[in-house]
C-alpha cells in the first residue's frame, strides 16, 4: 500500500533520473556542437586563410551560426526542462495542475501538459484548423491578393 509520502518520494527519485538523463542529453548536445564547430574551422585552414578576407570569414560565422540552431533549441528545450525540475514546476501539467505520467514523462521529457489536456488541446487545434481552412476558401474565393498570415 503506497501512503502519500511514499508515492512523493518515487515521483522524486523518478524526477532525478530524469534531471540525470537530460544533463547527459545536453552533454552530448555540446559535444556534437563542439566537433561540428571544430570541422568547420580546420575545413576554413585547409583552405588557406589568406585567401580570405574579413568579410567571408565573418558569412562563415554566420553559418555557423544557422547550421547549430537547431541544436541550439534543443538545448534550450532541455535548459527549460532541467529548470522546471529545479523549481518544482517539472511534470505538472500547465493547463490542470496535475501530475503528468511518469511514462508520459519518460517518452516525452519535454512535455508540459498531461495526456488528457494534450488531446483536447490538440482537438481544439484541428477545429481551430477546420475553421481556418474554411476562412482561407472565403478569403481566396473573394479576393485575388494571396497573402501568407496562416503559413
Ligand atoms: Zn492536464
Amino acid at each position: 500500500m503506497a501512503t502519500k509520502k511514499t508515492a512523493a518520494a518515487s515521483r522524486k527519485k523518478f524526477l532525478a533520473k530524469v534531471r540525470d538523463r537530460l544533463q547527459d542529453t545536453k552533454a552530448k548536445l555540446l559535444d556534437e556542437i563542439e566537433s561540428e564547430l571544430r570541422a568547420e574551422r580546420e575545413g576554413n585552414k585547409d583552405e588557406g586563410m589568406d585567401t580570405y578576407d574579413l568579410a567571408s570569414e565573418e558569412r562563415d560565422r554566420e553559418i555557423n551560426f544557422i547550421l547549430s540552431d537547431r541544436e541550439r533549441n534543443k538545448i534550450k528545450q532541455v535548459d527549460d526542462a532541467l529548470e522546471r525540475i529545479e523549481d518544482a514546476s517539472y511534470g505538472v501539467c500547465e493547463s490542470c495542475g496535475l501530475e503528468i505520467a511518469e511514462e508520459r514523462l519518460d517518452a516525452m521529457p519535454f512535455t508540459r501538459l498531461c495526456r488528457d489536456c494534450q488531446q483536447e488541446q490538440e482537438r481544439e487545434a484541428r477545429t481551430q484548423r477546420r475553421f481556418d481552412d474554411e476562412r482561407n476558401t472565403y478569403r481566396k474565393l473573394g479576393s485575388t491578393d494571396a497573402d501568407e498570415e496562416n503559413v
